[in-house]
């Protein structure tokens, strides 16, 4: 059986940056299982595993645009630290949940501490960044019929609900 819309996919991977700093990896924990065809995972890793077949080995390389989008300046704004009540120091790399103009929930990352000023980023960690992906396929199975009216995979790897 070959990757098309419609299969239930697990991978193994490993995702570095273009410095060659492990990202994320499933080396050592479950594999990755996911829907082929529903939006998942990334474009371009999903591209890739188009017609692959277990234990085939891939090395992909994702464009910011066709993984996390690029990183858009507008969403980095600088807020007064007394906007962050009942944190007792806010620091570098923590996460926090807010509200965009249009009341979408969204998450936002801390850049920059300075002098009474804190920088926040509401482009995803990843945005701008190209991908590199280790991947080995370890199992396609077909979806079934409640799974596809789901757009995600049940089970082991997947939703339980
Ligand atoms: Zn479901």
């Amino acid at each position: 059986m070959q990757i098309q819309d419609n299969a239930v996919v697990s991978i193994h991977y490993t995702l570095t940056n273009d410095a060659g700093e492990t990202i994320d990896s499933s080396a050592g924990a479950e594999p990755l299982v996911y829907l082929h065809g529903a939006a998942n995972i990334i474009p371009g890793l999903e591209d890739a595993l188009v017609n692959k077949s277990v234990g085939d080995k891939l090395t992909v390389r994702v464009a910011p645009e066709d993984g996390y989008g690029e990183h858009v300046p507008d969403l980095v704004q600088e807020v007064p630290s007394e906007m962050f009540q009942g944190v007792e120091e806010v620091q570098v790399g923590m996460e926090f949940h807010a509200e965009s103009n249009t009341g979408q929930p969204i998450a936002v990352t801390v850049t920059k501490v300075e002098d009474g000023m804190v920088t926040i980023d509401a482009n995803h960690p990843l945005a701008g960044v190209t991908l590199n992906f280790d991947v080995e396929v370890v199992d396609i199975r077909e979806a079934t019929s409640e799974e596809l009216d789901h757009g995600h995979v049940h089970g082991a790897g997947g939703h339980h609900h």
